[in-house]
């Protein structure tokens, strides 16, 4: 069993990494859990989305468990969703995962209806899947998180439409990530959320390494820079949205 990680805030002016997966040791994650800290990321969502992944989050305040894509067509174990702030990861790939479109979208929708029951908000990956997204999303009316946007801003405007928050990760401080540096300006102050998305996606200038909770300072400066907002305000707006779409998490 994972230790109790206790993740009280230090500072009002701390952020909120609202997406990390851990599927390290737990001495590792917690670790990399002290060394946000000691940056300003003073709260973490553990994501889940595997089983290994699901495991991972255990301990964490905020967690949420599901099951992502790649988990599309196998015979999955029910999940324990006790004391969880969202069901996640879930949704669709076709740009990895072009085949079994099928498959994605009736392991979504399921997990869409399964939230809905249990008034939970979910966390969305989505990737070169707009349309199906959209379908599914108007078909079960959903609350939660569409982590990771990399989609355009027509396609940002309408999750923000169906009432989701909008996450962004460190591809906005990518060279070539025009499309979520324009999202990330449609995306009004009170849906934005900040992300890692770690172990994957250091934000520049980390490129290169395994990414971590800690390196949110990065990704948080970039996008209060590109916003015009002042780097202390927008921590404060990001955290304040997490909170409000996932509440005060297991206490
Ligand atoms: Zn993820």
């Amino acid at each position: 069993m994972f230790p109790e990680i206790d993740q009280e805030p230090r500072s009002p002016g701390a952020l909120f990494d609202t997406h990390a997966h851990f599927e390290c040791a737990p001495e590792e994650s917690a670790a990399a859990v002290e060394r946000a800290r000691a940056a300003g990321v003073t709260r973490i969502m553990a994501v889940g989305g595997s089983e290994a992944l699901n495991r991972g989050t255990e301990g964490f305040r905020w967690r949420a468990v599901g099951w992502d894509r790649d988990q599309a067509g196998k015979d999955l174990p029910e999940l324990d969703y006790d004391g969880v702030s969202a069901v996640g990861e879930i949704g669709l790939d076709y740009h990895y995962a072009p085949g079994a479109r099928a498959a994605q979208m009736e392991l979504m929708g399921r997990q869409l209806e399964l939230a809905r029951g249990l008034g939970l908000p979910v966390v969305i990956h989505t990737r070169d899947a707009d349309d199906d997204t959209l379908g599914l999303l108007r078909d079960v009316p959903s609350k939660g998180i569409i982590h990771c946007f990399t989609g355009n801003p027509r396609f940002c405007r309408e999750l923000l439409d169906l009432g989701f928050y909008v996450s962004i990760s460190g591809i906005v401080t990518f060279r070539a990530a025009d499309n979520v540096r324009e999202s990330a300006l449609v995306v009004p102050d009170d849906r934005i959320l900040v992300e890692t998305d770690s172990p994957f996606l250091a934000p520049v200038p980390m490129r290169g390494n395994a990414n971590e909770p800690a390196f949110l300072v990065h990704t948080a400066r970039f996008l209060a820079d590109l916003r015009g907002t002042p780097a202390g305000d927008f921590a404060e707006l990001t955290t304040r949205n997490a909170l409000a779409v996932l509440g005060p998490g297991r206490t």
